[in-house]
C-alpha cells in the first residue's frame, strides 16, 4: 500500500506511541489530584506545555491544550467574536478557502448577527496582506487566515498579514494545522495572536491539539466544567496524548529542513510527471507550497472514480479534503481559486510525507496516467471535448 493522503491524517510515530503508552501506564493520575500520582501527571503536563511553547516561540501560559484543530479553530474564533461584540464590533475578515472548521464557525456567527468578509483568493491560492488591510474596518474584531491550505498546500504571507493586523489592533488567528511540523512557525516573529494546531497532522495521536493565545487576549471557554487549562478548557487533561503530541512535534521540527528538502523533491518529481498528462493543471502556487502537497485537475473525469481505481491499485489519495468526501459538491477551495465546476470535479490530491519513497512516486506515476486515460475512454464529457462539441478549459 502507498499512503499519499498525509493531509488527511498521518501515521502515529513510533516515538510518540512509546511516550503515549509509557505515560498512560506510569503517569495516569489526574493532574488535578494533590497526591504524588496526580502531581506527577501535573509535572509531565507542565513540561509538555513549556516544550510546546518553546517550539512555537510562545510562553507556556499562552498554550492551551484542546481536542484538535476543529476545537482550537472554534474556540479562537468564538472568543474573538465575543470580545468584539462587547465593544460593538461584529465584523470578521477571512478567506473563501478556509477549512470547514473555520468556515462553518463563521457561517454560524453570520446567523448570530456578525458580518464576515471572505476575501477572494488569487489563482495561485494566496491572499495578500494588502487585501487583508483593505478589508479591515473600524468594527473588525478578528482576522482569521489559514497558514497553509489543506487542499492545495498554498502557504499564505502570515507574517505580513500579522503585521497589518497588529498595526490595526485587530486580533489575528491562523489555522496552522497543515503547517505545524512542516513549515517553520514563530508566533512572536510572525505577529500571530492566536494559532491552532492538531497532533494527527504531524504523526501525533488523533484527538489532541493546541491553541496558542497571546497574553492580553482573553480566551473564553467553549467547554465549561472544571478549572483545567486555567479555566479556559474544562475536562481532565489527556496527559499521555498531549505529551505524545509534543514529542511528535519536537521530532518533526528537529528534522524540518531535512524533511522539507526530501519531501519537496518527491513532490516536484510527482508534479513534473503528472503535468505530462494532457489537459491537466496543477492547483496552487508552485513555490509557496507545502513540501508534500500535490493537487491536480484532470479534464473530463470524476475525481471520485479516479480515487476508487487508485485504491484498487493500492494507492491512498483524496480528491480534496477528507471532510468533504462523500458530498458531491466540488471543492470550495478549487472554486475559490477560479476552477470552473466541471474542472473542479476532476481533482486529485496526493500528500506525501517523509515516510514516502521515490519508488512510491514512480508507482503513482505509473497508475495515474493509465487510470485517467482509462476513465476518459468512456467519459461522455471527454468525448464532447475531443470531438470539439465543447471547448477544453485546461
Ligand atoms: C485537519 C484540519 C483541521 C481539523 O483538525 P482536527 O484535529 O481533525 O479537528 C482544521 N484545519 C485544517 C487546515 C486541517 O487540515
Amino acid at each position: 500500500m502507498i499512503y499519499a493522503d498525509n493531509a488527511a491524517t498521518t501515521r502515529l510515530s513510533p516515538h510518540a506511541l512509546e511516550v503515549m503508552t509509557d505515560l498512560a501506564q506510569n503517569a495516569w493520575g489526574n493532574p488535578s489530584s494533590l497526591y504524588e500520582l496526580g502531581q506527577r501527571a501535573q509535572e509531565v503536563l507542565a513540561d509538555a506545555r513549556s516544550r510546546m511553547a518553546k517550539i512555537l516561540g510562545a510562553e507556556a501560559k499562552e498554550v492551551y491544550f484542546t481536542s484538535g484543530g476543529s476545537e482550537s479553530d472554534n474556540q479562537a474564533i468564538r472568543s474573538c467574536a465575543r470580545l468584539g461584540a462587547a465593544k460593538n464590533k461584529r465584523h470578521i475578515v477571512s478567506t473563501a478557502f478556509e477549512h470547514h472548521a473555520v468556515l462553518h464557525t463563521l457561517k454560524r456567527l453570520e446567523k448570530e448577527g456578525y458580518e464576515v468578509t471572505y476575501l477572494p483568493v488569487h489563482e495561485n491560492g494566496v491572499v495578500t496582506a494588502q487585501e487583508v488591510q483593505a478589508a479591515i474596518r473600524p468594527d473588525t474584531c478578528l482576522v482569521t487566515v489559514m497558514f497553509a491550505n489543506n487542499e492545495i498546500g498554498a502557504i499564505q504571507p502570515i507574517k505580513e498579514i500579522g503585521a497589518v493586523c497588529r498595526a490595526a489592533k485587530v486580533p489575528f488567528h491562523t489555522d496552522a494545522v497543515q503547517a505545524a511540523g512542516h513549515v517553520r512557525i514563530d508566533v512572536k516573529e510572525m505577529n500571530i495572536d492566536l494559532l491552532s494546531l492538531s497532533a494527527h497532522k504531524f504523526h501525533g495521536p488523533r484527538g489532541v491539539g493546541a491553541l496558542y493565545c497571546r497574553t492580553g487576549i482573553p480566551l473564553y471557554p467553549l467547554i465549561e466544567g472544571g478549572a483545567q487549562e486555567r479555566n479556559r478548557r474544562a475536562g481532565t487533561e489527556n496527559v499521555a496524548g498531549i505529551c505524545a503530541m509534543v514529542t511528535a512535534l519536537e521530532d518533526m521540527v528537529k528534522s524540518l529542513d531535512k524533511n522539507a528538502a526530501y519531501v519537496s523533491a518527491l513532490r516536484d518529481k510527482l508534479i513534473a510527471g503528472l503535468e505530462t498528462i494532457p489537459h491537466s493543471a496543477l492547483n496552487g502556487d508552485r513555490e509557496r507550497r507545502l513540501p508534500g502537497n500535490v493537487n491536480f485537475c484532470f479534464e473530463g473525469i470524476e475525481g471520485e472514480s479516479l480515487l476508487l481505481l487508485l485504491d484498487q491499485a493500492g494507492i491512498c489519495a483524496s480528491s480534496g479534503s477528507a471532510c468533504t468526501s462523500g458530498s458531491l459538491d466540488p471543492s470550495h477551495v478549487l472554486l475559490a481559486i477560479g476552477r470552473p465546476h466541471e474542472v473542479a470535479h476532476g481533482s486529485l490530491r496526493l500528500t506525501l510525507s517523509e515516510e514516502n519513497t521515490e519508488a512510491d512516486v514512480d508507482a503513482i506515476l505509473q497508475e495515474v496516467p493509465r487510470i485517467v486515460a482509462y476513465l476518459r475512454g468512456f467519459s461522455p464529457i471527454w468525448q464532447d471535448l475531443e470531438s470539439g462539441r465543447s471547448q477544453h478549459l485546461l
